[in-house]
């Protein structure tokens, strides 16, 4: 069987009680895209700093998990990147089904990998920002107004009224 990085054997868990504190860090297997704006490359590391209770029934896992994201500036496409810091609260449970949401595990093991991957996720920024006050690109000359200001006349005129303008003058 291949061994996961983020596999937890439940032999310490059980030798400790009913609390242990679990660190494991690993590669991501594939792009998580949220957009293409945003994504955490694959090949990525990602932390999962968790606690395992067991209860009657199963096992909950509380901590955090994080890693690094790639994207550009959604006004000035500049590329940024970032630390993403996501919460997780899960509980596994052994049979567990896809529909009753909790993660399976099994007898004497579970596997955080899911479970990373979808905190990371919800947690990833939408619309990314190089900083609040972001001022864009100019749409007419592709300037960044970060850089330096452009001097172009805004709105522009669309050019479908041009085309009435002359008709009317034609008519006119
Ligand atoms: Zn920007
Ligand atoms: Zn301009």
């Amino acid at each position: 069987m291949n061994r996961d990085s983020f596999d937890v054997p439940l032999g310490a868990l059980r030798a400790q009680g009913h609390e242990l504190r679990v660190v494991r860090r690993g590669k991501l297997e594939r792009d998580l895209v949220v957009d293409v704006d945003c994504r955490v490359p694959e090949g990525a590391e990602a932390v999962a700093d968790v606690v395992l209770r067991s209860f009657e029934g199963g096992i909950t896992v509380t901590g955090v998990v994080s890693s690094t994201w790639l994207g550009e500036c959604r006004r000035c496409l500049r590329s940024l990147e970032g630390e993403v810091v996501a919460p997780a609260k899960e509980i596994f449970r052994r049979g567990a089904q896809p529909d009753e949401g909790v993660y399976s595990m099994d007898v004497d093991q579970l596997n955080l990998r899911e479970m990373v991957l979808d905190s990371l996720f919800g947690a990833l920024p939408v619309l990314p920002l190089c900083r609040d006050g972001c001022l864009g690109i100019c749409p007419v000359c592709g300037e960044d107004r970060n850089v330096s200001s452009c001097r172009c006349e805004e709105p522009m005129a669309d050019p479908r009224w041009s085309v009435l303008d002359s008709l009317r003058e034609e008519g006119g």
